[in-house]
């Protein structure tokens, strides 16, 4: 057996216990597979009131995260300006019954910090 052979280990979703070829890690630094991280990105941001998720530059219709495995619709976006980066985009969307904000400076992130807002559905 090469090195090559030895270092090919089949992984297990922690969640599901499935066997996945694309994964990511959970805070513990276990393996999850993508569908469960979006299970897991719906049940923690119910349970928040800032979240971090991804907004493409490319589509700004809706956020999502990292492997795509959980994505909300936006429903409003505004882009303005800003005087450090040039451009502040904001995006509103509906999730869990309130209204969330979130808005991007950067030119280089595509990361977005949703709060929820006292808006309610
Ligand atoms: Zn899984």
């Amino acid at each position: 057996m090469n090195s090559l052979q030895q270092i090919q280990e089949v992984t297990h979703c922690i969640e599901c216990k499935n066997i996945c070829e694309d994964f990511g890690l959970n805070r513990s630094g276990e393996s999850i597979c993508y569908p469960c991280c979006g299970k897991l990105d719906n049940v923690e941001m119910k349970n928040s009131n800032i979240y971090t998720l991804y907004v493409s530059s490319a589509n700004e219709k809706e956020a999502s995260n990292w492997p795509g495995s959980f994505r909300i619709p936006i429903y409003h976006s505004h882009v303005g300006y800003h005087n450090m980066s040039g451009k502040r985009r904001d995006y509103w969307l509906c999730f869990d019954g309130s209204i969330w904000h979130g808005f991007n400076c950067s030119k280089d992130s595509e990361l977005v910090n949703f709060r929820r807002t006292k808006q309610i559905i």
